[in-house]
């Protein structure tokens, strides 16, 4: 495996690369859910093709009061799993590398990234946008794999690439839990053992309520679901939990949610973000 730290080495591996890419990016401090994006991306290459994974901790995502400073990093782990599961180059540039001081250019998705996660984290989408398109630019995938577990980042990264045209496959990975249910996040490492011990609560509460969904519980009134649940939620870790956002929208267009019920099926994406302690936990599920 080749670990690449500078963007002018990239540049260089990639234009004498012939073999097509394809590309994970990633925060590091990886885990389980990292590392099947990391197995997806094997797979879709196969024996041709060259896996690129990329740990960067991307300043221009995190607002100002938020965890840049405090975000796991651990470089040295972080290489040895991505060998171990067939990561062909790990691309770790610095941030000053990455972005030029008086930086001027970036790109902003302006439906999908409004709500949810956007709503709470101002300027996130516009960090988020800007550093995978530099990294589309800078390792030129065929494909990119995104994990399911950000689920709004996914469907904002489908609408760049179709509407800036990039000639890239998005693939989707499912979210990969804990095996208490917990979805796997970097963030988990903040935890107290006893907020730890609540977090699962989080998923629990999810899927009870599509089971009232689907019991007919709720009728078809999505807000009456969305307050039941933000109720279940404010209480999950005791005093210590507080609902930054409960969700119901529609799957393809993340907006608010007017019927359970689409051409006679179940349809829906619930999408919740809860801090636990000071630590902001997200989560979704679909509707089966
Ligand atoms: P991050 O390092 O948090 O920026 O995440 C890098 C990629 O891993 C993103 O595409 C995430 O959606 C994905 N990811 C993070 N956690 C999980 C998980 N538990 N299961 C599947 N994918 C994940």
């Amino acid at each position: 495996m080749e670990v690449i730290t500078e963007v002018d080495q990239m540049v260089e591996w990639v234009r004498e690369c012939r073999a097509p890419r394809v590309l994970v990016p990633t925060m590091g401090a990886l885990h389980e859910g990292h590392l099947s994006l990391c197995r997806a991306a094997r797979d879709r290459a196969g024996e041709a093709g060259v896996v690129v994974a990329t740990i960067f901790v991307n300043p221009t995502q995190f607002g100002p009061n938020e965890d840049l400073d405090a975000y796991p990093r651990q470089l040295a782990a972080d290489l040895a799993a991505c060998e171990a599961v067939g990561v062909d180059v790990v691309f770790a540039p610095q941030a000053g590398d990455v972005y030029a001081s008086d930086a001027s250019v970036s790109i902003s998705e302006a439906t999908l990234a409004l709500g949810l996660c956007g709503g709470s984290r101002p300027g996130h989408f516009d960090g988020v946008c800007t550093v995978v398109a530099k990294l589309f630019n800078l390792t030129q995938p065929v494909a990119a794999v995104f994990g399911e577990k950000d689920y709004q980042q996914l469907a904002v990264i489908r609408r760049m690439v179709r509407d800036l045209n990039f000639p890239i496959e998005i693939v989707p990975g499912p979210t990969v839990r804990e095996a208490d249910g917990l979805a796997m996040s970097s963030r988990n490492a903040y935890l107290t053992p006893s907020q730890r011990q609540a977090a699962p609560g989080i998923q629990q509460a999810m899927v009870a309520l599509r089971e009232e969904i689907a019991a007919g519980k709720y009728e078809d009134s999505p807000s009456t679901a969305v307050e039941a649940l933000e109720g279940r939620l404010e209480q999950v870790a005791g005093s210590e939990s507080r609902v930054d956002y409960v969700a119901l929208v529609h799957p393809d267009t993340l907006q608010p949610l007017e019927s359970f019920w689409e051409d006679g099926e179940l349809r829906y994406r619930l999408i919740v973000a809860v801090f636990v302690g000071k630590t902001r936990l997200i989560d979704n599920i679909g509707a089966n």
